[in-house]
């Protein structure tokens, strides 16, 4: 090996980055907050287990083919809106109106483009919405009723009743309202596909007894939302408003990209520094476009897994968790 070749080698392996290793990767997150004691509830903690493992699969499946992104990210969204465990979709939290309004982004690295929807009520599956935005007009982002109207104009499957998205758990707050619980489980999905495309999607019922009307992080791409090829995907979790202040999504892309900093060293430091002194909690996935990801979170745990597989083997990885710790599948 020449010397300037093993020079760049030696310094790209000391920052712990590798070049495209990788076919591709999916990573998932299903919320952050003070979940880690759920893991003691072995009963419960399997059903989030068996969901996130069922998402990776369903993604995973996708990639595999060499499909787009984009279909394994709103593949993988559209699972968790139909499941009940996770704040999105059915499921979704309350606001303090006790009504169920609806937030999700998708963003595509390759060229920046991007679709929102935000205070939705009446789409099944807020992802879908945000897809046509991107892919069916000139707008990034479309709120309330405009978006609920478009959805339909678009064919896309919507409820008549915006109690569809209750379930007996959030009946429940909507009936009780002073009740002091709240709901995690935003979800989330970002991918390197098999063509090197990045890809990031995120959808939500938003925080726990927000006021209507309220949007958070997660439609707002660049806060809790980006994809950039030239920097990486971010899905973000966790108390909006912080999320926003620190453009956390972007900010963290922008630093791969202009500062190249190693991706799990700058989404370490947002999450444990910048937002943690600042009292913003929660977490994020992220991927780069050779592979390297990072799911850093300051709150007890969060819902996560990542499946990739690597150049040149038949078999994937993947891995799931809820605290610290990963349970290797
Ligand atoms: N980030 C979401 C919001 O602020 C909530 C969450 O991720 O739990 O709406």
């Amino acid at each position: 090996m020449k010397k300037g070749t093993l020079f760049i080698f030696l310094m790209l392996f000391c920052a712990g980055e590798l070049l495209a290793q990788k076919d591709y990767v999916i990573l998932v997150h299903g919320g952050a907050g003070n979940i880690k004691s759920l893991e003691s509830d072995k009963e419960k903690a399997a059903q989030y287990y068996t969901a996130l493992d069922s998402a990776l699969t369903i993604g995973g499946r996708i990639l595999s083919t060499g499909a787009d992104g984009e279909l394994a990210v709103r593949a993988v969204i559209n699972y968790f809106e139909n499941n009940p465990l996770f704040n999105a979709g059915k499921g979704a939290t309350c606001t303090n109106a006790g009504t169920f309004e609806l937030d999700a982004s998708i963003m595509e690295g390759k060229d920046l483009s991007a679709g929102a929807v935000a205070g939705v009520k009446f789409i099944k599956h807020p992802i879908d919405a945000a897809w046509a935005v991107k892919t069916k007009t000139p707008h990034v982002m479309l709120s309330g009723d405009g978006a609920d109207e478009f959805a339909k104009v678009q064919g896309l499957e919507t409820v008549a009743d915006n109690l569809y998205f209750a379930t007996p758990k959030t009946m429940k707050w909507v009936d009780e309202f002073k009740k002091a619980s709240k709901k995690n489980g935003t979800v989330g999905c970002v991918v390197l596909d098999m063509k090197g495309n990045l890809t990031a999607g995120t959808s939500t019922g938003g925080m726990f007894k927000k006021q209507w009307g309220r949007i958070g992080d997660s439609p707002i791409i660049g806060a809790g939302t980006y994809a950039d090829n030239d920097g990486c995907a971010v899905s973000c979790t966790g108390h909006g408003e912080y999320f926003i202040r620190h453009a956390v999504a972007s900010n963290l892309s922008f630093r791969v990209k202009l500062l190249h900093q190693p991706i799990s060293e700058a989404a370490d430091y947002i999450i444990h520094t910048e937002l943690n002194s600042n009292a913003g909690n929660g977490g994020l996935i992220a991927i780069d476009k050779n592979g390297n990801f990072a799911m850093p979170f300051n709150s007890t745990g969060m819902f996560r897994g990542y499946l990739y597989k690597e150049k040149g083997k038949d078999k994937t990885v993947k891995a799931v968790g809820i605290g610290e710790n990963m349970l290797v599948k």
